[in-house]
């Protein structure tokens, strides 16, 4: 899936720059490592309900058959606790709505706590006559691997312990050496063969991870210049349109051309015009930084901004600081017949969307508004003027009527 991207062709992208790295079951930096983790919670929630019911049913099984069997005496009443609290503890959290916030670091202190416990109790029980109690622990192993939610070091860290204390308690409780020998190399064996498997597939689901949040990526981005695309933008303007209708906002709509660009690819060749789109286009994208507003690639060499929530003198400057962005990376253009460097010329329609008018209409205007900037010499911004505002009632608007209501407008 790497093959091919690269840093320079997807130049924002985190999920690209971190799949050219070689994938590990190592964290990722943050905040990459939350959202991983918070996906992975989220994917596999009813995995985990599932295996922290099952534990506290387990828990609660084996605590009344200790009872049964030993009544109060052989019963270490502190761990038992701990054990019952800390899976109703985690029982609590994977039905509640904090789910996602709060128990990976709670099941983190958590899990190995009731492992380690657990599985002294399961040893303890096994070492006065019930043996079937071992029965349960290789869970101790599998779950913090597969089941519990847990990333790969945690999960090894939970099933560390849990066969420490299985080593250990079968020594302390003096186990008897069968039992122990045959209970360590079963515990060994499903240990290894565990970790193994939680490392690979840990690798593959980061992987996964990081391929399915750049399709997402790749679906919404025009892949040369890294800007939104011309889906994104269509999709954008029909909902920011009603955003602003409903708060009855102003919004700026702006169509940009870069100026004489045929004769740039001619002369200076297409690849070097492919590099000048993506550094003409990064340079717009640094003037617009509000998170409801968008730059995208609307076609070609053009591309449409929107400004959520800007009056006319807002979005007149807008324009203007991308105009001077533009042209201040003085890329060479000694065919252009504006400028001796790379230029945009800026069509602005600013509106107050209602209900009954159209985004289209807008856009019209801002193309309208482009048309004489170029008509008027390249290099510069133009806005919608009054009269064209005051007609935009319906928001289907052409420009022929225009002209015509701007010619009686004069001649009246
Ligand atoms: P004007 O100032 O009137 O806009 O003149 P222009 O030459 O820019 O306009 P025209 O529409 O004649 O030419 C647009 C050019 O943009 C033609 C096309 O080859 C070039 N172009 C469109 N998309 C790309 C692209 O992705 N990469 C490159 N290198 N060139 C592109
Ligand atoms: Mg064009
Ligand atoms: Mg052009």
């Amino acid at each position: 899936m790497n093959e091919g991207l690269s840093f320079e062709t997807l130049p924002d992208s985190k999920y690209a720059a971190q799949l050219q790295q070689e994938t590990r079951a190592a964290p990722f930096p943050e905040p990459l490592e939350s959202q991983y983790l918070r996906s992975v919670l989220r994917n596999n929630r009813i995995v985990v309900r599932g295996a922290c019911t099952l534990a506290a049913l387990l828990g609660v099984l084996r605590i009344a058959q200790t009872l049964m069997h030993h009544q109060f005496g052989g019963l270490m009443s502190a761990p038992v606790g701990v054990v019952l609290a800390s899976s109703a503890w985690l029982l609590w959290l994977v039905w509640s709505s904090s789910y996602e916030r709060q128990y990976l670091p709670v099941a983190k202190v958590l899990v190995p706590l009731r492992n380690v416990l657990g599985m002294a109790l399961v040893v303890h029980a096994a070492a006065a006559g019930a043996t079937d109690a071992l029965m349960v622990a290789p869970l101790a192993l599998i779950g913090p691997f597969f089941f519990l939610g847990l990333t790969f070091r945690p999960g090894l860290l939970a099933a560390a312990l849990a066969l420490a204390s299985e080593l250990g308690a079968a020594w302390w409780y003096h186990l008897s050496v069968s039992a122990a020998v045959s209970s360590a190399l079963f515990m060994l064996t499903t240990f290894v063969a565990c970790a193994l498997g939680a490392l690979v597939l840990e690798r593959q689901s980061r992987r996964a991870f990081l391929e399915s949040q750049l399709i997402g990526e790749l679906a919404q981005h025009d892949v040369l210049t890294w800007t939104k695309n011309r889906r994104m933008f269509d999709e954008s303007l029909a909902r920011l349109w009603r955003q602003a209708s409903g708060d009855a906002r102003p919004m700026a709509i702006m169509l940009i051309d870069i100026d004489d660009f045929k004769a740039y690819n001619d002369r200076y060749g297409h690849q070097a015009g492919d590099v000048a789109l993506r550094q003409a286009a990064l340079a717009m994208q640094c003037c617009v930084r509000r998170p409801l507003d968008l730059v995208a690639r609307y076609g070609g060499e053009e591309f449409g901004v929107i400004l959520f929530d800007t009056d006319r003198s807002g979005a007149q400057a807008a324009a203007e600081a991308m105009r001077r962005a533009v042209q201040e990376l003085s890329i060479e253009h000694d065919s252009s017949r504006c400028c001796d460097v790379l230029t945009i010329s800026v069509g602005v329609a600013v509106v107050e969307p209602t209900a009954w008018r159209k985004p289209y209409g807008a856009l019209q205007l801002a193309d309208e508004a482009l048309y004489r900037a170029k008509s008027n010499g390249r290099n510069r911004v133009e806005l919608m003027d009054d009269v064209e505002h005051r007609l935009l009632v319906t928001g289907e608007f052409s420009t022929d009527i225009i002209a015509q209501l701007k010619a009686g407008a004069s001649g009246a």
